[in-house]
C-alpha cells in the first residue's frame, strides 16, 4: 500500500469489521507500524469502551511506576518455611516406619523360624517417606517447583536423601539386632528408592511408591511369610542384581529430569 488507508477503512479496522478481507487487514497493520499519523487516526476512531479501557490501563501503569517496585520476599524465610513443612509432614511417616521395623525385630525374637522380617520390609521402608516428600497436597514449595525449570529432580533428590538419612540408621539398628546382613537390607532399599523415582517420572512418585510397595508385598513379602522361606531375591547371591537396579534406575531418572517439571 503506497498511500494511507482511507479513513473509512481505518474506522472499520478499529471496529473489528469482519467484512474487511485478510489482505486489507494485513496491509493496514503493516502501514500502522510505520505511520504515526494513521496510528493517531486509529486511536481516535477506536470505540468509546476501548478508549476508556486504555485510559484505565494507562493510569494503572502510571501509578505502578510511581509506587516503585514491589518488595521482593526474603528467600531464606521461604526455604525455611519449606523445610519446616517437610519435617512436619515426614515425622509421622518416619515414626511409623521406625515402629514397623521395631515390631519386625520383636516378632523375629518371638518367632525365630520366620524369614527375616527386617529384610522383607527393608525395600519398602523408605517409600512412604519418599511419597510424602513428593506430595503436592499442601506443599508451599509446589508453585516454586512447578515454575522453576531446575527445581524438579534436584529438590526431590534432596528430600529423598533426607528420608534415607533417617531410614538407613533404622535399618542398621534393626539388622544389627536380628543378625542379618546390612548390605542385604540396604541395597534393595536403595534400589526400590531409585526405581520409585525413575518410575515416578512417568506415573508420579506417589503412585510409583504405592505400586512398588504393593507389588513387593504381594509377590514377595506375604508369600515369604506363609512359606517361611527367605525368598531367593533376598539371598546374598542377589546383591549384584540389586546394585545394578539401583545404579541403572538412578541413571535413568537423571536422563528424565525434564519429566519432573510437568508433574503429577
Ligand atoms: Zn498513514
Amino acid at each position: 500500500m503506497t498511500g494511507h488507508p482511507s479513513p473509512s477503512v481505518i474506522s472499520r479496522y478499529a471496529d473489528g469489521d469482519l467484512g474487511l478481507d485478510e489482505a486489507t487487514v494485513w496491509t493496514v497493520e503493516v502501514h500502522l507500524e510505520e505511520c504515526a499519523d494513521c496510528r493517531a487516526r486509529l486511536a481516535g476512531s477506536a470505540p468509546e469502551d476501548v478508549l476508556t479501557l486504555l485510559d484505565r490501563v494507562s493510569n494503572g501503569v502510571d501509578q505502578g511506576v510511581t509506587a516503585g517496585p514491589a518488595p521482593v520476599p526474603e528467600r531464606r524465610r521461604w526455604s525455611a518455611a519449606r523445610n519446616r513443612w517437610l519435617v512436619w509432614q515426614l515425622v509421622p511417616w518416619l515414626t511409623m516406619t521406625g515402629a514397623v521395623l521395631a515390631c519386625a525385630v520383636l516378632l523375629q525374637a518371638v518367632q525365630p523360624s520366620l524369614p527375616s522380617l527386617v529384610l522383607l520390609l527393608a525395600p519398602v521402608a523408605p517409600l512412604p517417606g519418599v511419597a510424602v516428600a513428593w506430595s503436592r497436597g499442601s506443599d508451599p514449595a509446589w508453585e516454586l517447583v512447578a515454575s522453576t525449570p531446575t527445581a524438579g529432580l534436584p529438590l526431590l533428590l534432596r528430600r529423598t536423601a533426607m528420608v534415607l538419612l533417617v531410614v538407613i540408621p533404622m535399618l542398621g539398628l534393626a539388622t544389627d539386632r536380628t543378625g542379618v546382613s546390612l548390605a542385604l537390607a540396604l541395597l534393595p532399599c536403595l534400589a526400590f528408592t531409585t526405581t520409585t523415582i525413575a518410575l515416578g517420572a512417568f506415573i508420579g512418585v506417589r503412585l510409583a511408591a504405592l505400586g512398588l510397595a504393593a507389588g513387593w508385598g504381594l509377590a514377595v513379602a506375604v508369600p515369604a511369610v506363609f512359606t517361611a522361606d527367605l525368598p531367593v531375591v533376598l539371598q546374598p547371591g542377589s546383591l549384584g542384581v540389586w546394585a545394578f537396579i539401583a545404579v541403572a534406575s538412578a541413571a535413568f531418572a537423571t536422563t528424565r529430569a525434564d519429566r519432573f517439571l510437568r508433574r503429577r
